[in-house]
């Protein structure tokens, strides 16, 4: 079931030198492909959209603030069961629950810093992938 995802290198992932480690780890995993790749600061007015579920949470604006605060790298990757691989990969959302050998787990302390974005379903993915990619076919 070959998919497609939409992953965020967060701005503290790439202020730590972190991209290539990373794009590393999804690039080794055996048949997934990068199919669009960009380092881009976001702005608020995507962020509202791409977070538009966590709105008016507590932790939302500060979040923002955070995802605005440098560059990101935005990436489609595309295989076998992407989406739910790279949800595997990065760890969940907290990374001192994360285990070692993913992402979250190996590199982050901070909920908020948690180094990935990885979309959580096929109508994610769909949605997320037009709103960063709206020329990709
Ligand atoms: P994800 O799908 O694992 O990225 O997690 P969510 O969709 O629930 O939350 C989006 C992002 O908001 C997370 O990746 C974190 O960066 C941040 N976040 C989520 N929950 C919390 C929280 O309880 N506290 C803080 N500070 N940040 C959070
Ligand atoms: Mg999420």
């Amino acid at each position: 079931m070959s998919q497609r995802t939409l992953v965020l290198l967060k701005p503290d992932a790439v202020r730590r030198g972190l991209v290539g480690e990373i794009l590393g780890r999804i690039e080794r995993k055996a048949g997934w492909t990068i199919g669009a790749l960009e380092l881009r600061t976001l702005d608020r007015g995507i962020l509202e959209q791409h977070y538009a579920e966590h709105v008016g949470r507590p932790f939302y604006e500060p979040l923002v603030a955070f995802m605005e605060s440098g560059p990101s790298v935005a990436l489609v990757v595309e295989g076998e069961r992407v989406i739910e691989g790279l949800r595997a990969l990065a760890g969940p959302t907290d990374p001192i629950a994360a285990a070692p050998g993913s992402i979250r787990g190996d590199f982050g302390t901070i909920v908020r810093e948690n180094l990935v974005h990885a979309s959580d379903s096929e109508e994610s993915a769909d949605r997320e992938i037009k709103l960063f990619f709206p020329g990709l076919a």
